[in-house]
């Protein structure tokens, strides 16, 4: 990710070129459209974000609702946004996981642990918008149904078609540029089982999955290797008569009782299921299951946007981006944040927002259409050679920080603190040597002290 010679410069000498202000529409106020609304109107841009639901916070908006398809795949289905469970805490600490400038620090009265519980970070966000007045920009209960060019000669501009669902009005407006942020934990993927068409039992995916009551007495398998899994499995498991946790990339012969439970086991994956109800898995047990759960993910899905093939989602790549944000074809008027996974989301989403918003503004330059295809082609090369699917395109896991470092490079911004890094990394460890404990019990106790003595320059500042 290093700056090509003119986008150093540009970084460089921002003053040179008088800045351009632009009226941008942001789909989405969630952690991702906040932050974005945040940076567009600092840059001097004018901005309407557009959501569908009633308040900011995207999929921190707890509900008890779910989906009448319980495994979401009706396109007809009326879409229940969260996916957030009722006992979910962060997987992230509270220190590491917030935005760079408005620390995720303790509140008065607020769920004080530092895996905090999901309304601890929905409140969080509530703040964030309160403090930088983005509700003001923000039209609530207003999807956005499509976006499109806004003339087929291609001015740049954006036509966004929106309805307001209580008032039932529809807008059909022009904007300059789109920032889409429309959040992707809410189209799921499913694992491909034999024989499932007729297997008798229940299917869900966990964006359905709320409370373990429902699951009192029932055989129970989990899908998958993420998080949620482990979660979930765990949740239900207090309940349930017999959890089964069943994984991809787990070894043929894994069949391990789960130290510390008496009804929690770990699978190989599921080999076929049969009509009787039984499920084989790999390893060669056989069990009869009353539920399957799949905790498989999500695709990206962005059912208004119509760009005539420029971006496409191919295998969950989306593309082409340079550097996950910006499609060449149609840059800098269409962006998107949010896209990389395993990272820390905020802070990341922050960078990106600056990026775009100093793009916008003229403030930042971008290589030209061919240098930014060459980047991404390089990138999708880099991927092949080393034998990567398609589908892990934006996971950045690690390489997350350089990724964020060469964004802050590009804004003028300080690199991420090695103390964010390092408290990334420590969890990550800890989280899967003790997926019980990581929330209560670390020892980077140093980290958690370097982070607050930064945020003593953000929280007196911004009580001033
Ligand atoms: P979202 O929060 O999904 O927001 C998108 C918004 O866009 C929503 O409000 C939605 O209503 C709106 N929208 C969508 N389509 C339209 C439309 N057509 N018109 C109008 N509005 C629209 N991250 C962490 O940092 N720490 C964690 O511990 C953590 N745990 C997680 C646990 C779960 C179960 C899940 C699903 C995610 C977790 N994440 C975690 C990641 C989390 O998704 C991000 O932190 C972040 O909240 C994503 O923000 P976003 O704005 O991109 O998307």
């Amino acid at each position: 990710y290093s700056p090509s010679l003119t986008n150093l410069l540009n970084t460089m000498a921002p003053s040179l070129s008088p800045l351009r202000s632009h009226h941008v529409a942001v789909i989405g106020a969630g952690a991702a459209g906040l932050v974005a609304a945040r940076e567009l109107r600092r840059e001097g841009h004018s901005v309407v974000v557009f959501e569908r639901q009633k308040q900011v916070g995207g999929t921190w908006i707890y509900t008890d609702h779910v989906e009448p398809d319980p495994l979401s795949v009706d396109p007809t289905r009326p879409v229940v946004h969260s996916s957030v469970y009722a006992t979910l805490r962060t997987n992230l600490p509270r220190e590491c996981m917030g935005y760079r400038d408005f620390p995720f620090v303790v509140r008065s009265g607020g769920d004080q642990r530092r895996f905090p519980s999901h309304g601890e970070v929905l409140a969080y966000l509530q703040e964030f918008a309160k403090e930088f007045k983005i509700e003001e920009v923000i039209r609530f209960e207003t999807a956005v149904e499509r976006v499109a060019p806004a003339t087929e000669g291609g001015s740049g501009k954006w036509r966004v078609e929106s309805t307001e669902t209580e008032k039932r009005v529809r807008r059909d407006e022009v904007y300059d540029a789109v920032v889409v942020c429309n959040g992707h934990y809410i189209e799921p993927r499913l694992a491909e089982i034999p024989g499932i068409s007729s297997w008798p039992g229940k299917e869900m995916h966990s964006h359905n999955y709320r409370t373990p009551e429902p699951f009192k007495d029932q055989v129970v398998v989990l899908i998958g290797n993420s998080a949620s899994a482990v979660d979930i499995s765990r949740d239900i498991a207090g309940h349930a008569k017999e959890v089964h946790v069943a994984g991809r990339s787990n070894p043929a012969d894994t069949y391990i009782k789960q130290p510390g439970y008496i009804n929690l086991w770990m699978h190989s994956m599921i080999e076929r299921v049969n009509k009787d109800g039984s499920v084989v898995f790999q390893n060669g047990q056989t069990i009869l299951v009353d539920v399957i759960m799949h905790c498989t993910g999500y695709k990206y899905h962005f059912p208004f946007l119509e760009t005539n093939g420029s971006v496409t989602v191919d295998d969950n790549r989306v593309g082409p981006l340079y550097k996950h944000v910006f499609p060449p074809e149609l840059a800098p008027w269409l962006s998107f944040i949010g896209i990389p996974w395993q990272v820390v989301p905020f802070p990341l989403f922050e960078l990106q927002s600056k990026w775009i918003a100093g793009v916008l503004s003229g403030r930042i330059m971008l290589p030209s259409k061919d240098d930014m295809m060459e980047d991404i082609k390089s990138l999708y090369a880099t991927l092949e050679a080393q034998g990567i699917q398609k589908r892990y395109t934006h996971r950045m896991g690690i390489a997350q920080f350089e990724y964020n470092d060469w964004l802050a490079s590009q804004c003028g911004c300080s690199e991420t603190e090695q103390w964010r890094k390092e408290m990334y990394l420590t969890t990550g460890v800890r989280k899967k040597a003790h997926p019980e404990t990581y929330r209560d019990e670390w020892e980077d106790h140093h980290l958690v002290s370097q982070a607050y003595q930064d945020f003593s320059f953000y929280t007196l500042t911004c009580n001033m």
